[in-house]
């Protein structure tokens, strides 16, 4: 079993290391606040003082950090420079590509293999170890990573070169707001036109309109039981949470050339959204202010 140093036991940190612990790694965590190291803590792991002090002797480093400022500061302030050659470094948050190959580069000319290796599943998934892992960086480097993050994870794809698994969390939840806009705007239609939903529904979940808001996570009530519109839009993913990712596609979209009009729709959408109150609210509960609720 591996020595992992893990840093950021928010939300998804703190589950994350629970399931390494869970399969015998031996885990030393850092976060700066007290009260998550102390949840670490009792469950199992090493309390370290610093992210350097997490990260040094281990075979591998893990963080779980807000974005990519956190992300550059804690890689190229502390742990690059604190680790023992060999030492692998896996960063699961989800940050801009730009800072994904910044600080891969800086690993590589530290002699040091670096992946970036976004999540999808949210705290559900990394509670019950079912995250999907988007993982970019070299073949070689993967090959080590993946018995490790299969104990956090029940899918890990390789997306390519260090900054692909941003890329490519970036473009699926780009395509997750537009779709749940269509399908909320779809609902608002139907509703004017007197349509009953569970006809619309019935319909559209075997026509071409089907997709996974839709079907897995419909923003009308009453039609799939488990959706978080059946609990006052709970999350489930807030709001805030895909308004991050929407504006990270943006500046990617900037930055390559890429024309991606309704995601800068959607990013607007969202942005009020929010702005009204919703952050914290699920990013399906959209569908209430595209009816005018
Ligand atoms: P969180 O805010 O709950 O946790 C982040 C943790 O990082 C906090 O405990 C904070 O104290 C710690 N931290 C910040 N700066 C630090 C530093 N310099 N050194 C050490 N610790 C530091 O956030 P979260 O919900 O766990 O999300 C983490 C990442 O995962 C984000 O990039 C987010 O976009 C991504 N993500 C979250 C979800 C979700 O549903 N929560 C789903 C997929 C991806």
């Amino acid at each position: 079993m591996a020595k992992i140093g893990f840093i950021g036991l928010g939300n998804m940190g703190g589950p994350m290391v629970r399931n390494l612990l869970k399969a015998g790694h031996a885990v030393a965590a850092f976060d700066l606040s007290a009260a998550r190291l102390d949840q670490a803590a009792k469950d199992g792991a090493a309390r370290a003082r610093s992210a350097a002090e997490a990260a040094g002797g281990r075979d591998a480093v893990i963080t779980m950090l807000p974005a990519g400022a956190q992300v550059r500061a804690v890689y190229t302030g502390e742990v690059i420079g604190a680790v023992s050659p060999g030492t692998l470094l896996v960063d699961c948050s989800t940050v801009d590509v730009a800072s994904a190959r910044a600080v891969g580069a800086a690993a590589g000319a530290a002699g040091l293999d670096m992946l970036d290796a976004p999540v999808s599943g949210g705290v559900a998934g990394a509670e019950a170890g079912t995250l999907t892992f988007m993982v970019g960086g070299s073949a070689g480097a993967f090959a080590r990573a993946e018995p490790v993050l299969k104990t956090m994870g029940k899918t890990v794809v390789h997306a390519g070169a260090i900054g692909a698994g941003q890329a490519a969390k970036i473009c699926n939840n780009m395509i997750l707001g537009i779709s749940m806009i269509a399908v909320s705007e779809g609902f608002a239609l139907g509703e004017k036109l007197g349509l009953d939903p569970a006809k619309l529904f019935e319909i559209s979940s075997k026509s071409s309109g089907q997709c996974w808001a839709l079907t897995t996570y419909c923003p009308e009530p009453g039609l799939v039981p488990t959706a978080p519109s059946n609990r006052e839009y709970r999350p489930g993913f807030s709001a805030a949470m895909m308004l991050k990712d929407l504006r990270l596609a943006q500046e990617a979209a900037a930055t390559s050339g890429a024309a991606t009009p309704l995601g800068a729709e959607a990013s607007a959408l969202y942005a009020l959204y929010c702005n009204a109150g919703n952050a914290e609210s699920d990013f399906s509960g959209i569908i209430r202010m595209i009816k005018g609720r």
